[in-house]
């Protein structure tokens, strides 16, 4: 018998960055999960690398509502307060000035991109998506709150929590990401504009706004924009409680910005906000982070449409999540056409596989145990979501199939129903692995009506009928389908 559930639930294990070690899953209220993710910026495209690690929290996700917990997810969308590095203006504002249309546009602009991307991984949308933007209010009552309890302080219009004081008389500031204050203080360089604070650990809860900063908000301290840190802290805490669950984000959030909610969070309530820090590791390619600033980077929809000139072939979403997945979140993942090539032949075998399930010959005795199997990849995902042994699991059974199809193996009627179940369970429901044959089909009777309308137009043209001939390709065109004439006839190329 395998395990149920329940079972199942009781023996999750997370990888807790606070602690640096993996800790037993006991949610605040049982059976109710808290999880907030940071979100992306919204000022350009999100970039493979950010993909990677909302891919990882969707892995996670869909696992907790597998178990049976009811998950409250909160991810959030960063419109505001994030400031382009070693200046104080706002990433937003800044690419708005420079282009010279409204904020909101460049923000509605990459918040569609955002979920379009997402969504063309198949991943789940958040149970809720608040934007900075959209809790001035908030912040600027939090930041209030802050000053009233003599954590931070003003100057000139511009709020900085005091770092120092917070270390000395609440909690040590730096205990997530395991750095001393006194090295941190001594190792930093002063930035201009940053003359203000105090001390140049010391972070802007709110900023004000110079004269040529677009975004702007009315305050007690005259008109300013909020700290991007106090976004999450405002936005979490609102949705989730004063102390939640799980808090993610990519590992380079670690330090400064989770520990200044860390700081933000104990300063308001007196309580460690967080109980699970959960950080996913980076992408890279050549050897180096994924990142736009440095231009080391890839889009999505460049490696799924094959136009780049890094990559030889075209990779599906599908493939792509399948290459996320064959490495644990908390490792770095180095993007290479070897590795990608390796996630799209994983990914049809399994696919094959699980199409030959159904027609497994039955027999009257188990030669294998599928309820042990299917306890081993829960296992994996219970060590901290190790979803590359949860794969290698599942192609432990894709061996087993090929055997009993060969008749080496046996498998009765109801452990094939067990094998099957499972590998919908995973393939679907917790990998998000799309079903290939809904769009598989549909691409396959589209490609066979264009074959038909370029023998229809060539039938045309050897009629010398030019009219008719022309008119069959320029509707293709228009609907986005090229024909192309080369010496071995026509062939065409669809434009998504
Ligand atoms: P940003 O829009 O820069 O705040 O990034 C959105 C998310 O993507 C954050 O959680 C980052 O930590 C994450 N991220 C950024 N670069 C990478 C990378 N190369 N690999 C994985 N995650 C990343
Ligand atoms: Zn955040």
């Amino acid at each position: 018998m395998p395990k149920t559930l329940e079972q199942y639930r009781e023996e999750l294990k997370i990888y807790n960055s606070l602690t640096g070690k993996k800790e037993k899953f006991t949610p605040l209220v049982p059976g109710h999960v808290g999880m907030y993710v940071c979100g992306p910026t919204v000022y350009s495209n999100v970039h493979l690398g950010n993909v990677r690690t909302f891919v990882s929290f969707d892995v996670i996700y869909r696992y907790l509502k597998h178990l049976g917990y009811k998950v409250r997810y909160v991810r959030n969308i960063t419109d505001a307060g994030h400031l382009e590095d070693d200046s104080d203006e706002d990433k937003i504002s800044k690419k708005a000035r420079l282009e010279k249309i409204e904020p909101m546009e460049i923000v509605q602009k990459y918040t569609v991109d955002f979920h379009r991307i997402l969504d063309k991984m198949n991943n789940l949308p958040p149970s809720i998506e608040p934007t900075a933007t959209g809790h001035i209010i908030e912040q600027i009552e939090a930041t209030k709150e802050i000053l009233n309890k003599g954590l931070a302080y003003e100057v000139n219009g511009s709020i900085y929590f005091d770092v120092v004081k917070y270390n000395k008389e609440i909690d040590r500031y730096g205990k997530l990401s395991g750095r001393k204050i006194e090295e941190l203080i001594a190792n930093t360089r002063e930035l201009e504009g940053q003359e203000e604070k105090r001390n140049p650990q010391d972070f802007a809860l709110w900023k004000k706004a110079k004269p040529q900063h677009i975004m702007r908000w009315p305050s007690p301290w005259g008109e300013g924009f909020p700290g991007w840190h106090l976004e999450c802290t405002v936005m979490s805490t609102k949705y989730l409680g004063e102390q939640f669950d799980i808090h993610g984000g990519g590992m380079d959030l670690k330090f400064p910005h989770h520990e200044c909610e860390i700081a933000q969070g104990k300063a308001l309530s007196g309580k460690d906000p967080v109980r699970y820090w959960m950080h996913a590791n980076m992408l890279i390619m050549n050897g180096k982070k994924m990142s736009k600033s440095t231009g080391n980077y890839i889009l999505p929809n460049e490696l799924f449409s094959g136009e780049n000139d890094k990559f030889k072939k075209a990779y599906s979403p599908a493939t792509v999540r399948m290459f996320f997945l064959m490495a644990q979140y908390r490792n770095v993942l180095d993007l290479s056409e070897e590795a990608l090539q390796s996630a799209e032949k994983a990914l049809a075998r399994i696919r094959e596989a699980m199409k030959k399930i159904d027609r497994l010959p039955v027999s009257n005795k188990d030669s294998i145990d599928v309820a042990t199997w299917r306890d081993s990849l829960y296992e994996a995902m219970n060590d901290d979501f190790n979803t590359p042994v949860a794969i290698a699991r599942m192609f432990d059974a894709v061996k087993t199939i090929n055997r009993i199809i060969d008749g080496k193996d046996s498998i009765t009627e109801a452990s094939k129903r067990l094998l099957s179940e499972t590998f919908k369970i995973f393939y679907n429901d917790i990998f998000g692995l799309p079903v290939e044959s809904e769009s598989g089909a549909a691409q396959k009777n589209l490609e066979h009506v264009i074959k038909i309308l370029i023998d229809l137009r060539n039938e045309a043209r050897s009629q010398k009928n030019w009219p008719l001939a022309d008119k069959i390709r320029d509707e293709l065109h228009a609907s986005g389908i090229i024909l192309k004439d080369g010496k071995d006839g026509t062939t065409f190329e669809i434009k998504g």
